[in-house]
């Protein structure tokens, strides 16, 4: 109980910090007026504290097996080799390796009936905010956190042994939570030539569109992913529609519940 009261005091701290950066950006730098107590905010409140709870116990365990299998294994010296890479590089690798995961796992939601249905619920948004980012089914946070961090442990990048406490996990953990925030902000930023290598709410704008554009841009980090597998899509405007065809339920327990016993949203255009 300690520990969950603890949590909560930490998620706050963290949501103060949060109101604090994406406020005043979303009023000075907006893309499109809107109140900030826009339509849906306590429900995205609420899946900001859920999906900071419950998928991090439910990955807990297939992290602690991994642990498990992993350990005193050191094949063909790899794991001693990684370790003696200094920090900035691990944590360089690690952050592309994750988005590499990240990338293949939300392209495989997009065209799998199945994963559609739980990944509709973030796709749901007609508009895009901060707070919008924490719009998500638990089960879909789970499998893009895995998604993203088994391949960091399995190349050495970080210890499952450590859990989130691998300093390298910490961090790409932090960044990645931070900068999908900003990239689900309402905010007319534009980076220029540096979109070529990292992600921009135009660029994940245009992940939410839903026009003949839809299914690009699967990246959270790096845009030349979606480059390299030919899915990115980044022209000089913002796209003019979010959202999806079908329909998802407004209330959190819909949000929840749908997925697993309701009907499956029309699915977005697959992705080839
Ligand atoms: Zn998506
Ligand atoms: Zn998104």
């Amino acid at each position: 109980m300690h520990a969950f009261l603890y949590d909560v005091a930490r998620l706050s701290v963290w949501l103060v910090l949060l109101v604090a950066v994406f406020v005043p950006l979303e009023r000075f730098f907006a893309l499109r007026r809107a109140p900030v107590l826009r339509a849906q905010w306590r429900t995205d409140l609420c899946w900001y504290f859920i999906n900071s709870l419950l998928p991090a116990m439910a990955y807990a365990i297939p992290v602690a097996l991994l642990a498990r299998a992993l350990h005193g294994l050191d094949p063909l010296g790899w794991y001693s080799t990684v370790a003696a890479w200094p920090v900035g590089l691990k944590l360089l690798a690690a952050l592309v390796v994750n988005d590499l995961g990240v990338y293949w796992m939300h392209r495989w939601m997009h065209s799998n009936s199945f994963l559609w249905r739980f990944h509709a619920v973030h796709h749901s948004p007609e508009q895009l905010d901060w707070l919008a980012n924490t719009r998500a089914h638990p089960f879909d946070i789970v499998l893009e956190r895995l998604a993203g961090l088994l391949p960091v442990y399995l190349l050495g990048l970080g210890s499952p042994a450590n859990g989130q406490f691998d300093p390298v996990v910490a961090l790409v953990t932090i960044f990645g939570t931070f900068w999908s925030f900003l990239i689900h902000a309402n905010l007319r930023l534009r980076l220029g030539p540096l979109e070529w290598l990292i992600s921009t709410p135009a660029f994940h704008h245009w992940h939410h569109t839903n026009d003949a554009h839809r299914d690009r841009n699967f990246a959270a980090i790096f845009p030349w992913i979606d480059r390299l597998f030919g899915t990115h899509h980044l022209p000089g405007h913002f796209p003019p529609v979010y959202g999806i065809d079908g329909h998802v339920g407004a209330t959190l327990s819909e949000q929840l519940i749908d997925p697993l016993l309701g009907p499956v949203p029309p699915r977005a255009r697959a992705a080839d």
